[in-house]
């Protein structure tokens, strides 16, 4: 009898681990996250000149992780993690949102099943072209392509990285930024919202890298889409409100999971109030594809 209850009590303790680092989901009752999107709106329409035509991606790699890794009691089937670089593209500029990253740090292996060479030169020659770069956060798969690019030094002045975002030594190293190359560059600093470009405003979002930003754009027929960066892998985080799990945000990616939950449950309101703001996350095929079958995103860059 004592034996059974022993292992009774092993195993709820198990389940009980279990359920707290892979599947509970439970927002934070008093976090919140403000997006004022008639302010955002105001924003896009102050800087002069004509909004993007047009919206366009190029899919570089991809990683494959368990949907658990993905979501909070997610299963643990794969699913892929495709790794996007995004150019706005105006009358006679471009604008480049990430930079995805090259195959020496996409490292393809197991977990990164595909890389897409092609894809990743008209990356580069984009990057090199662009008149204006943002980045939505300071990790590999999104800054390494501009950290690594062979004439960074030339384009840099047209980068705007975020003070918060060149803060973390540690991130810009991993993400194959050269040690000295930011040494006389000024960062963008703003508290909430800024506008970079006709239609394109940054929207602080710290939580899942302290120097997160999501980036609204107004296209030129007045669409808008909201890049989400890696607040969202995919949609399943807003639509079903859930976070990555614990085993992820805390001892793979130290990640502020309080604040990330609440910018989910303001992009999970969003899909109501404002239907028409298309979100992109950071992550996700299915996502990405529905929006070019909407006519909204356009696959490959133009050259
Ligand atoms: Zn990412």
């Amino acid at each position: 009898m004592r034996k059974l209850v022993g292992g009774l009590l092993v195993l709820l303790l198990i389940g009980g681990v279990y359920w707290w680092y892979a599947v509970d989901a439970r927002p934070p009752a008093d976090a919140s996250y403000e997006f004022d999107l008639a302010q955002i709106r105001t924003l896009a329409d102050a800087l002069p000149g004509d909004k993007p035509a047009a919206a366009r991606y190029e899919k570089v790699s991809a990683y494959v992780f368990p949907e658990a890794m993905v979501m909070a009691g997610g299963s643990w089937r794969t699913v892929d993690i495709p790794i996007y670089a995004y150019q706005l593209v105006y009358a006679g500029k471009t604008v480049m949102i990430d930079s995805a990253f090259d195959r020496s740090l996409a490292k393809p292996d197991f977990m990164v099943p595909f890389f897409d060479d092609a894809a990743y030169a008209r990356v580069e020659r984009a990057l090199g072209k662009a008149a204006l770069i943002v980045i939505t956060h300071e990790h590999p798969d999104h800054l390494g392509g501009l950290a690594r690019h062979a004439q960074l030094a030339t384009i840099l002045p047209n980068v705007k990285l975020t003070d918060t975002q060149i803060a973390d030594a540690k991130a810009l190293a991993a993400a194959g930024l050269p040690a000295d190359a930011l040494k006389d560059y000024a960062p963008l600093h703003y508290d909430r919202y800024t506008a970079v470009a006709p239609g394109v405003v940054l929207v602080a979002a710290p939580g899942h890298t302290p120097g997160s930003q999501m980036v609204y754009v107004q296209l030129a027929d007045h669409r808008e889409l909201l890049f989400l960066g890696d607040v969202a892998w995919q949609m399943r985080n807003i639509v079903q409100l859930r976070e990555r799990p614990r085993w992820v945000t805390d001892w793979i990616i130290d990640e502020d999971r309080r604040a990330v939950s609440a910018e989910l449950q303001t992009l999970h309101a969003l899909r109501e109030t404002a239907p028409g703001l298309r979100l992109v996350p950071g992550h996700d095929g299915a996502a990405i594809d529905a929006l070019t079958r909407a006519g909204v995103l356009q696959a490959g860059f133009t050259e």
